[in-house]
């Protein structure tokens, strides 16, 4: 990698586990992720290796089969994974998701059930079911209902969701709806969520979206057509859901702005290599000036972001209240990968706006980044509330 890693006083375990990711997304990733982008095709092969590494369980507690990893570890992951695919670290941060909401919210039968197998194989593939159409940065309006049926001890699940990474290959759903029962009102926000196995009848899976780039992740809508789940599907009791969705939410946050440091390193370390190699006017263009303060600059927002990263990590495993630090490593982070890729395709000149080089995926890639787990205007929202103290 291109420069000192600044902010890399890791222990022990946590600098193994980024050597091996390293490795791994170096020998059996990055190989794979332009072919993948170019086919739109998940590569079924790289996740069975993140299986076998025991990163499908990254996020699962060690009593059910998993790594339990902390939030440094999570990290550390991330960027070493998103350094070779954006697409592959993303499908398995909504795996750890899905993992996650069964870990911390499901009952001692519900991690029983789920967690061992979601670890070992990384199958089934976990989804997380929270966007719709209508109910995007505001989750609390979304539609989709869950009717309690007595007679049967089932909710039926109606309504559509949006936008959901690992729709297609996923096997397990974490879906949140609004309860309908004796007790709760749909209008009165008693949003819970549920376990949703993908071949219940009723889930019914939308179109593959068309995207500008995570071209390898597949992300679809998926419909609930009088999807029965029975009540020991439930996870939260209504009312709890949405403080649970942001909550893992704040976790997940953790590992998007990992990856966006991974995705700047990614092309800043293509960047590097290519102006030493291309020579304009009789020497290396990487003895432009102009080109060696590009890259000091690049260099220098990745640290940052990488350094927000690790101090979300630390407030994080410190017990703190790190929501707002969160927001800072994500907004930093993601507007880092915009600038650093974009930056890396200006060195590579013309080069850099075709597919035979990595950057153009790259600039791509990092531009969901500053959309999903909420946008930057969403994570600058709570960012301000941290500053006025709300
Ligand atoms: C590739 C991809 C994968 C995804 N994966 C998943 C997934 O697995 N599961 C899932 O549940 N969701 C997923 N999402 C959804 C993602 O989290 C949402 O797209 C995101 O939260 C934004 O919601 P929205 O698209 O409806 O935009 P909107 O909420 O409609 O926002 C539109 C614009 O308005 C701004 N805006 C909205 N409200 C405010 C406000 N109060 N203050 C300031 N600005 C505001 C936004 O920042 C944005 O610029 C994914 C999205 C994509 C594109």
């Amino acid at each position: 990698m291109t420069g000192a890693r600044v902010g890399s006083a890791l222990t022990d375990e946590q600098q193994a586990v980024r050597d091996l990711v390293e490795e791994f997304a170096a020998e059996e990733v990055r190989p794979t992720a332009a072919e993948a982008d170019e086919t739109e095709t998940f590569p079924e092969d790289v996740w069975d290796g993140l299986a076998e590494l025991g990163l499908t369980g990254l996020t699962v507690p060690e009593a059910y089969g998993g790594f339990g990893a902390g939030k440094t570890t999570y990290a550390v992951a991330n960027e070493a994974l998103a350094h070779g695919s954006l697409a592959v670290a993303t499908a398995l941060s909504v795996h750890c998701l899905a993992t996650s909401c069964i870990a911390e919210f499901g009952s001692e039968t519900q991690r029983e059930t789920w967690l061992p197998e979601m670890a070992e194989t990384g199958r089934p593939v976990g989804m997380f079911c929270l966007s719709e159409p209508h109910a995007g940065s505001n989750p609390a309006e979304m539609s989709t209902t869950a009717t309690y049926d007595p007679e049967t001890d089932e909710y039926a699940l109606n309504g559509e969701k949006q936008w959901i990474t690992n729709g297609k290959r996923g096997g397990v759903a974490v879906v949140f709806a609004k309860v309908d029962d004796e007790a709760h009102d749909p209008d009165d926000d008693a949003i819970t969520q549920f376990l949703v196995p993908a071949d219940t009848e009723g889930f019914e899976v939308g179109k593959k979206e068309e995207k500008l780039g995570l071209r390898a992740s597949d992300t679809t809508g998926i419909t609930f057509d009088d999807c029965r789940v029975p009540a020991a599907n439930r996870l939260t009791e209504p009312g709890k859901g949405l403080s649970a969705a942001f909550r893992t939410l704040t976790e997940g946050r953790i590992g998007i702005a990992a990856q966006a440091v991974g995705v700047a390193q990614a092309a800043l370390d293509e960047a590097k290599s290519y102006a030493e190699e291309r020579e304009q006017f009789d020497r290396p263009i990487s003895d432009i000036q102009t080109i060696r303060h590009k890259l000091a600059e690049m260099s220098t927002d990745v640290s940052a972001a990488r350094l927000l990263v690790r101090e979300a990590c630390r407030q994080a495993e410190a017990g703190e209240d790190y929501r707002v630090a969160a927001s800072k490593a994500k907004y930093r982070a993601s507007e880092a990968a915009m600038s650093v890729t974009n930056e890396a395709i200006q060195i590579h000149g013309g080069y850099g706006y075709t597919t035979e080089f990595d950057v153009e995926r790259l600039y791509r890639d990092a531009k969901i980044t500053e959309i999903y787990e909420g946008t930057t205007e969403v994570q600058k929202t709570i960012i301000a509330r941290g500053v006025f103290g709300e």
